[in-house]
C-alpha cells in the first residue's frame, strides 16, 4: 500500500449514505490505485444519523489513506466540503458524492485535465437522471451563476469536480458564511475546463434536497454573491412613489377643473406616495447595510496566479 505524501485528495460529503459506502469504498479504491499516485480520501461526514460513520470508520481500519472529518452536526454540503479542503494535503483536490450518482470511474477524466494544467475542471452531467424540476431549477441556477461569474459551462453545479491546490486554498480564505461553491469557485477565475461525466439515478435513500432546502439554497447562493435583493426595496419604493405621484396630480387635475375634491383618491394617492417614500427611504439604508455586509465578507480583490521575478 502506498502511503507517501498524497498527490491526489478526494473528498467526499457524507450524510446518511451507509447503503451507498461499501460500494464506493471499493469502486474509488480500484479507481484510485490505478492511477498509480499517491493518495488520501477525506471523507467528511456531516452529522449522520444512520451507520454511515461507523461504515467510515471501518474503512479507515482497513485503509489508512482513507480519513474521517466528522462534523458536530449537519452543516450542509458546502460546509462538509470546505472541511474536507481544509484538511486536503495533496495538489490536486477533487470531490464526489457518496451516493454514486456521478462514477468513481470518472475521476481519471478530471485528474488528467489537472494534471494537463487546467485550474478547475468541473464535471457535466450531459444525460442527468434527476426530475424534471431538479432539472428545471439548475437551468436556472446555471444560467445565473453564468451571468455574475462568467464562466460559461453547462452545469455549474456538478458534484464532481477538481481543483489545483492554490485554488483551495484561496476558496479556504474566503470568510463569508452563505457559500455556495460552484460560484465561489468560478469567481477565482484561471484556466476552467468541464468533462462529460456519466450520471445515474440514486439508488439508495433520497436526495437531501427536498423542496425548502432548494429554495433555501437558490437563495443563499443569489444573496452570498450579490445585494440585488435588497436594491429591489428602493426601486420598488421608487416606482410606489412615482406611481403615487401621478394619482396625486390626477386628483389635482380633476379638482382645478371641475372644482370636485375625490375624497378617497387624495386618500389613495397619498398613500402610495407616502409609502413608496418610505421605502425608498428603507432602500437607502439597504444600499448601506448591502455594502457592509459585502465588506465584512472579506472576499479577495484579486487572486494573483502567477509571479515573474
Ligand atoms: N450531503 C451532505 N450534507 C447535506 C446534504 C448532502 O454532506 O446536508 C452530501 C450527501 O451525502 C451526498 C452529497 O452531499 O454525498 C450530495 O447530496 P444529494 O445526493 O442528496 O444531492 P443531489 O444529488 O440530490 O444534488
Ligand atoms: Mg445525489
Amino acid at each position: 500500500m502506498n502511503t507517501e505524501a498524497p498527490v491526489l485528495s478526494l473528498i467526499i460529503p457524507v450524510y446518511n449514505e451507509e447503503p451507498s459506502l461499501r460500494e464506493l469504498y471499493e469502486r474509488i479504491t480500484t479507481t484510485l490505485e490505478g492511477l498509480g499516485q499517491p493518495y488520501e480520501v477525506i471523507t467528511v461526514d456531516d452529522g449522520s444519523r444512520d451507520g454511515s460513520l461507523e461504515l467510515l470508520r471501518s474503512f479507515r481500519g482497513q485503509d489508512k489513506r482513507w480519513r474521517v472529518v466528522r462534523l458536530s452536526r449537519n452543516f450542509g454540503q458546502s460546509a462538509a466540503i470546505y472541511a474536507g479542503f481544509s484538511r486536503a494535503r495533496g495538489d490536486y483536490i477533487l470531490m464526489i458524492d457518496a451516493d454514486l450518482q456521478v462514477f468513481p470511474e470518472d475521476i481519471p477524466l478530471l485528474y488528467e485535465k489537472l494534471a494537463d494544467g487546467c485550474d478547475m475542471v468541473s464535471g457535466w452531467r450531459v444525460n442527468r437522471h434527476d426530475s424534471l424540476f431538479r432539472k428545471g431549477t439548475s437551468r436556472l441556477l446555471n444560467r445565473y451563476t453564468e451571468h455574475i461569474t462568467g464562466f460559461q459551462i453547462h452545469d455549474h453545479g456538478c458534484s464532481l469536480k477538481g481543483f489545483r491546490r492554490p485554488l483551495v486554498e484561496h476558496m479556504l480564505q474566503f470568510s463569508h458564511r452563505c457559500r455556495y461553491l460552484p460560484v465561489d469557485a468560478a469567481m477565482l477565475g484561471g484556466r476552467m475546463e468541464e468533462v462529460p461525466v456519466r450520471h445515474a439515478e440514486r439508488r439508495h435513500g433520497a436526495s437531501k434536497y427536498g423542496l425548502f432546502k432548494l429554495f433555501r439554497t437558490g437563495f443563499d447562493m443569489v444573496t452570498s454573491v450579490t445585494i440585488m435583493p435588497l436594491q429591489m426595496i428602493g426601486l420598488l419604493g421608487a416606482l410606489c412613489a412615482l406611481a403615487g405621484f401621478a394619482m396625486g396630480l390626477r386628483v389635482l387635475y380633476i379638482r382645478l377643473l371641475y372644482g370636485n375634491l375625490q375624497q378617497v383618491e387624495s386618500v389613495i394617492a397619498a398613500f402610495f406616495f407616502l409609502s413608496g417614500m418610505q421605502l425608498m427611504v428603507t432602500g437607502l439604508m439597504c444600499e448601506y447595510v448591502g455594502r457592509i455586509y459585502i465588506e465584512a465578507q472579506k472576499k479577495p480583490l484579486y487572486i494573483i496566479q502567477e509571479e515573474l521575478e
